[in-house]
């Protein structure tokens, strides 16, 4: 054994020696020590517990049945998101609108359109030449009433918003025709800059 080996093997069993005569001289401190540690283990786990319970809840918050969509939404607001129905034109809340801000799912609350992207594309609809962020819309193609149109819907809770067609002024060259109905805004708040 070197002499490097029989150093550390001291060592080793002075510090055994140490903890052992120190738990010794203090248990009844360590029980304290001890208890008023799992207290606060206890506790953190409770509120990561806690913290995870409020993460799952916010997801769960969508409703998961057509029935539970029909007690969340208004009438009007159920046969368009969920039934894919569409309001008359330049009947609109939207229409007109041009508030600086983000306009928002009315279904989830997803944000969805900024304010930046809106024109008017007089087709009796509020219009939009993007999405907020890639993915937020989702695409589908839509076969019904003898047309071939590309149906938008929320891409977080699935609401119908309208249709986007291809032949948009602007230099993306889309037109995102959404009901009134389908969204809600949220204004910019003062000295904040909205995101394109
Ligand atoms: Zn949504």
């Amino acid at each position: 054994m070197g002499r490097y080996d029989s150093h550390k093997k001291t060592f080793i069993i002075e510090t055994i020696w140490a903890i052992f005569a120190f738990k010794t001289q203090t248990k009844i401190k360590m029980k304290t020590i001890l208890s008023n540690m799992l207290l606060v283990l206890a506790f953190i786990s409770f509120q990561a517990c806690g913290q995870k319970k409020m993460e799952t809840n916010k997801m769960e918050n969508l409703p998961k049945t057509e029935a539970e969509w029909k007690a969340k939404l208004s009438e009007e607001e159920y046969y368009i998101l969920r039934q894919k129905g569409t309001e008359r034109p330049y009947t609109g809340a939207f229409l007109m609108h041009n508030e600086k801000g983000v306009y928002t799912c009315k279904g989830c609350g997803a944000p969805l359109f900024s304010s930046n992207s809106k024109f008017d594309s007089h087709c009796g609809w509020p219009s939009f030449d993007k999405e907020l962020k890639a993915g937020v819309i989702k695409e589908t193609v839509d076969n019904t009433l003898g047309m071939r149109r590309v149906e938008i819907t929320c891409g977080k809770c699935g609401g119908h918003l309208g249709h986007v067609f291809d032949d948009g002024p602007t230099e993306t060259g889309l037109r995102y025709c959404v009901n009134s109905v389908s969204i809600g805004f949220e204004p910019v708040k003062k000295d904040k800059k909205i995101k394109e």
